[in-house]
């Protein structure tokens, strides 16, 4: 049996282009018997906010989108990622960096999908600990693991290239996780098979890859849809003057009918799907 997931983070309110990924996570489930869980990536402390969190389940019931079994929360978790991250370190794969964000794109070399690629400068420094984030060491965790391979099922087989981000955060200095981190371990948690979202974030497959292996937790499908994009290319958001589901709830629309004419693949004016988008966004 099947299981997918939506994961909206509650930094701000769901648009159609959530909609339009929830409604692949429902559907995709529904058609081949299986199910379709809600989980809430509330961890971010500064940016998560309950009102949205109770906006979401108003937006997706009047989507007419049902979720199976009780709704996950991420801030639930922070035990599971704490624990995970005290076992990668006991692998020698973890080192704490403090640097800060303008000295990592003053020294970067490299673009990666999340921006600046951080060169290393912590990787065999000693640094204080208390209160840094902590980095995988991505080339030493593939010397463990070897390569890796995992599956699109719409793209196809991928050779898994974590390199491409560089050592990504996993313990932020804030926070026993990052999302690279809870993502992996809740859909391993929740028993997640299929792991359906958007193309944006197709590059942090691989990364979710090398943690499968290196935690020996279970390696789901993927399915990354394309992205409702605006005329230029870019993805809806809310600050780009895209209305939110609970504007358009609130000024009568039709929820059903929304998701309805979504499935048929008919969009609001100057809105379409993308599969060539720009992931500056
Ligand atoms: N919480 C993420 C977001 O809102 C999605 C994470 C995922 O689907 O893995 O963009």
């Amino acid at each position: 049996m099947i299981r997918t997931r939506f994961a909206p983070s509650p930094n701000g309110p769901l648009h159609l282009g959530h909609a339009y990924a929830a409604l692949v996570a429902h559907d995709l489930a529904r058609a081949r018997n299986g199910e379709f869980l809600l989980r809430i990536e509330d961890i971010d402390g500064e940016r998560s906010r309950a009102e949205f969190v109770e906006e979401f389940f108003l937006d997706l019931a009047w989507l007419g989108l049902n979720w199976d079994s009780e709704t996950r929360f991420q801030s639930r978790r922070l035990a599971s990622y704490a624990e995970a991250g005290e076992r990668l370190k006991a692998m020698d794969l973890l080192y704490p960096c403090r640097c800060t964000r303008a000295e990592i794109a003053a020294a970067a070399t490299q673009m990666g999908p999340d921006g600046p690629v951080y060169p290393g400068t912590c990787r065999h420094r000693e640094v204080d600990p208390e209160g840094a984030a902590w980095r995988l060491d991505v080339t030493r965790a593939l010397d463990m693991t070897g390569p890796l391979e995992w599956i699109d099922e719409r793209a196809g087989p991928q050779r898994a290239t974590p390199e491409i981000f560089g050592d990504v955060v996993l313990l932020r200095k804030d926070l026993p996780a990052s999302y690279h981190l809870a993502a992996t371990l809740d859909d391993a948690a929740d028993g997640i098979t299929l792991v359906t979202r958007g193309m944006d974030l197709f590059p942090a497959s691989h990364v979710h890859r090398l943690l499968q292996a290196l935690l020996g937790l279970p390696v789901p499908v993927w399915h990354h849809h394309p992205l409702l994009v605006e005329p230029d290319g870019r993805k809806l958001a809310k600050r780009r003057g895209s209305p939110s589901l609970g504007d358009r709830r609130r000024a009568g629309e039709d929820g059903k009918a929304i998701v309805a004419a979504l499935r048929q693949a008919r969009f609001p004016a100057g809105i379409s799907l993308s599969s060539g988008v720009d992931l500056s966004a």
